[in-house]
């Protein structure tokens, strides 16, 4: 492999293009009218422009990147996450043309997106799946025979869903026949399948996943779990590893559990498999799988020293994996806070602007994921990600202060970032002593934020 295309922007591209310099790769840049000054345009050998701001008209056209793939002679194709990373057209696209997609076969991609499909695989392969219906159903009194049955509440769930939407949680029968056309009305507008299934909701959970990689060999390896419950609107705002919910009995089970799932499949690549924890009757469900690198992998990656993206790498290129699960070793603890820009004052409101003056933090044990640079502006088209600050400790009391005294470090002026939010949550006691669930922020934590504190 020695031309990769980083079909990608912000802090992702970043990590893919630094992978590859390390490991001698050349990397294509490609950035939409937006982006002119993005570091990957800076940073990666070649950069190519491919249109307009709007995604639809850069990031996510296939054709184009295709096309761009082909003028510069490039070996393989990195989608990071978001975009086009789980879209299985575009890994087909790439088969068809000869070009290496760096991830999952399109069949993979295909059954894994959509969540009803891999809750069946999921059952096949002997993995625990939330209680709920597995085959699409079209008809309310049928949703409403199986609500009942389940127990509520239950959620209302699309089978294409994504990003923390297309998820509706239903209280009773009422709710459900008054949300259930739409749900999928939405799912149809949002992810254009409109088909939705019945989970039951469970009220007081935890999101643990586990990172797995997997050769062409059939050589499969774990890197542990991830916590990931500090969520708002189901999307993850800190994660840690490894989980302060797991004794050593679930997560062996949870481990294994991942692994069957991803061996049943033929998996390829990197891959995160996602379960729900009922803390009250201390079992586990399988969610859904990301057949990418995702947002958090930098946890696991403090933990076990070990590069996810060079494996992604040295995987499509058709080597069997550097590692095995002996050699695996887990040290210490590490925490990641997504530091977006939106005002935790203001309901997150998105904050796009220009960054007058930034210094980021350093010092042991700290790790920053960033696109962003003094004199940056934060464009308003894409998601609100500025970075992630990613801290490792000896434990986790150690990984705590250090990621209160790195966040304590950023000075960041012109715009409103959510450093604010997460100082207090790692100050919280709730959070201190591990006691938080997947509804802390919003039920127990954000009203707090918005009372006045001495800074
Ligand atoms: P997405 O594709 O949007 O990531 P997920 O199925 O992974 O969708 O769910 C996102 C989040 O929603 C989870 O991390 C969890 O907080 C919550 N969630 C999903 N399913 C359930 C469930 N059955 N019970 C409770 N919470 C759930
Ligand atoms: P991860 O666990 O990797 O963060 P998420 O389920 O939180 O995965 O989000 C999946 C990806 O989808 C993220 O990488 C993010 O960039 C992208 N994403 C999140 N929200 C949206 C959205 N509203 N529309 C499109 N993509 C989104
Ligand atoms: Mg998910």
């Amino acid at each position: 492999m020695n031309r990769v295309l980083v079909a990608n922007r912000g802090e992702i591209a970043v990590r893919i293009i630094r992978a590859c310099k390390e490991l001698g790769i050349e990397t294509i840049a490609v950035y939409s009218d937006a982006d002119q000054d993005g570091l990957h345009v800076h940073l990666a050998d070649k950069s190519v422009s491919i249109g307009p701001a709007p995604s639809r008209k850069s990031y996510l056209n296939i054709e184009k990147l295709i096309s761009v793939a082909i003028e510069e002679r490039i070996d393989a194709i990195h989608p990071g996450y978001g975009f086009l990373a789980e879209n299985d057209e575009f890994s087909d696209a790439c088969a068809r043309n000869h070009i290496c997609f760096i991830g999952p076969s399109g069949d993979i991609i295909r059954k894994m997106g959509n969540k009803i499909q891999a809750r069946k695989a999921a059952v096949e392969a002997g993995v625990p799946v939330v209680p709920g219906t597995n085959e699409k159903n079209s008809d309310v009194e049928e949703f409403a025979r199986a609500a009942h049955e389940i127990g509520y509440p239950v959620l209302l769930k699309a089978a294409a869903a994504g990003g923390g939407r297309g998820m509706k949680v239903v209280f009773d029968e009422r709710e459900l026949r008054n949300f259930y056309q739409q749900t999928q009305a939405e799912a149809a507008a949002a992810f254009g399948d409109g088909t939705v299934y019945i989970e039951k909701y469970i009220q007081n959970a935890r999101h643990v996943e586990v990172q797995v990689l997997f050769d062409h060999y059939g050589n499969g390896i774990h890197l542990g779990e991830r916590d990931c419950s500090i969520q708002r609107r189901h999307q993850k705002l800190i994660e840690e590893a490894p989980s302060p919910v797991l004794d050593s009995k679930m997560r062996e089970e949870m481990h294994a559990a991942a692994l069957a799932l991803a061996k049943s499949q033929n998996y390829t690549s990197a891959g995160t498999i996602e379960f729900v924890v009922d803390a009250d009757s201390r079992k586990f469900y399988f969610i859904e799988m990301n057949t990418r690198v995702q947002v958090e992998h930098p946890v696991t990656e403090m933990l076990t020293g070990i590069d996810i993206v060079k494996e992604q790498l040295r995987i499509a290129e058709g080597h069997k994996l550097s590692i095995e699960q002996r050699d695996v070793q887990f040290m210490g603890h590490a925490i990641e806070c997504r530091i977006n820009a939106e005002d935790p004052f203001r309901g997150f409101m998105p904050m796009p602007g220009k960054i007058e003056h930034l210094h980021l933090p350093g010092g042991t044990g700290v790790r920053v994921d960033s696109h962003c640079y003094a004199g940056y502006s934060i464009p308003l088209y894409y998601d609100s990600l500025l970075g992630k600050l990613i801290v490792h400790g000896q434990d986790r009391e150690e990984a705590i202060v250090r990621m209160l005294r790195a966040l304590g470090e950023i000075d960041l002026k012109g715009i409103r970032t959510t450093v604010p939010f997460h100082e207090r949550v790692l100050g919280n006691p709730d959070f201190r002593s591990g006691k938080y669930n997947t509804r802390w922020v919003e039920e127990s934590f954000l009203h707090e934020l918005n009372k006045p504190v001495e800074v």
